[in-house]
């Protein structure tokens, strides 16, 4: 694997055109659940990646893809529905292995196909803060992406593990990212999460009908300390956590995708209103001049409508890619306050993984 930063394989602001023709073959590991049925979908029509190598669970593996059941309102892609679901052996499937597993095996599993040399794009929360693991947004910080010869010098490894944030710190750190110019010092967050960031079969239909629960396991630990990872600098092969505040308070509320967030955040710099409306609809970074397959084009809407954004009318804009922002207000306590929204499958996980590798492949990471 070549060991130079993003910044030079790519040329830096230039765009990246893979050259049209023979497309590179993904495996999906944890195929069958949430999120590897929208990574599955996401790739039926990619221009650069072809969905060759589907595994799961025993309870899933030897079985035809299509007679197992598919869970999202698109038909199941055509062209999963004949393979065989695969065990879990790391050395089989693809370079290219996105990861939808289950916690409670990823880190083991992911740590053996790395080290048997596939490249894992993993959505999982095991190997996220390992500080030789970029924790990576393709918008925020690509430079993390020079973790990766440490990693593999370090871990004596062949392959790789690149992990994308848990969803709803993906929209916040790209909130903050397009704040950062004002920079950001402390923040009050409060999310409403959609049911399907539980995976399925989810919360208990007596807990989520009509009721919200105010506590979801360790979520507040990861969107506290993943956000300054994520915005941290790559320094002498190391990520110097960006120093932010942040108090989280996660909730799960009965709406099927999309999660909001309150947000308050104190600014050390003085904005306008309207410099900071336009500090987040002007943001964009690596991804989009790239021009990578997935990247949304503006990838942060603000939204003027003080009744928006909202799950249901919001979420799936942009292909589900776009992070929402509404209601920026002077904050009595801090400085400013809105509200955030972002698709938690599409975004916050299987686009967000799908775009990783885009960028993956764009620096000459992936043969
Ligand atoms: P899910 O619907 O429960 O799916 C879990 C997947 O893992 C299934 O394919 C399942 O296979 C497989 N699996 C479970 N136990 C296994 C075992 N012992 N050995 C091998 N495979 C096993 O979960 P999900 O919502 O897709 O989440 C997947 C991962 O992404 C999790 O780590 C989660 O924290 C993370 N994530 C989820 C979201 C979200 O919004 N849902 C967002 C960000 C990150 P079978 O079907 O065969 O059981």
């Amino acid at each position: 694997m070549p060991t130079s930063s993003i910044e030079n394989k790519t040329g830096h602001g230039n765009r990246f055109d893979r050259p049209e023709g023979r497309q590179i073959e993904v495996g999906i590991l944890g195929a069958t659940g949430m999120v590897g049925q929208q990574m599955l979908a996401r790739l039926e029509r990619h221009r650069w990646f072809r969905a060759t190598w589907l595994a799961a669970s025993v309870r899933s593996a030897g079985r035809r893809y299509g007679d197992l059941p598919w869970r999202l309102s698109s038909p199941t892609p055509e062209k999963a529905i004949s393979l065989t679901v695969e065990t879990i052996k790391p050395g089989s499937g693809p370079q290219l292995i996105f990861s939808g597993l289950d916690s409670s095996v990823a880190g083991e599993v992911e740590t053996e196909f790395a080290a048997a040399g596939h490249v894992v794009v993993s959505n999982s929360r095991n190997h996220r803060m390992d500080p030789l693991v970029p924790l990576l947004i393709s918008e925020v910080n690509p430079s993390h992406l020079g973790l990766l010869p440490f990693q593999q010098q370090r871990k004596r490894w062949s392959g790789a593990i690149v992990t994308n944030p848990n969803c709803s710190t993906v929209f916040l750190a790209m909130a903050l990212a397009a704040l950062r110019q004002f920079d950001p010092r402390r923040l009050l967050v409060t999310t409403l999460q959609a049911l399907s960031g539980a995976g399925y079969p989810g919360v208990a239909s007596l807990d989520a009908t009509a009721n919200v629960i105010p506590y979801i396991e360790g979520e507040e630990e990861k969107i506290e300390t993943e956000s300054r990872k994520i915005l941290g600098r790559f320094e002498n092969g190391a990520i110097q956590p960006y120093a932010a505040d942040i108090s989280a308070t996660a909730t799960r509320v009965p709406v099927i995708d999309g999660h909001m967030e309150t947000v308050s955040v104190e600014l050390g710099k003085q904005a306008s209103h309207e410099e900071i409306i336009h500090a987040f609809r002007s943001f964009s970074g690596e991804a989009q001049e790239l021009g990578l397959p997935s990247a949304p084009p503006q990838p942060i809407e603000y939204h003027e409508s003080p009744n928006r954004p909202q799950p249901r009318l919001d979420a799936e804009w942009g292909d589900g890619m776009v992070v929402h922002v509404g209601r920026l207000r002077p904050c009595p306590v801090l400085s400013y306050k809105f509200v955030l929204l972002g698709h938690n499958t599409i975004r916050g996980a299987a686009g967000a993984a799908v775009l990783n590798a885009e960028l993956l492949t764009a620096a000459g990471l992936i043969d």
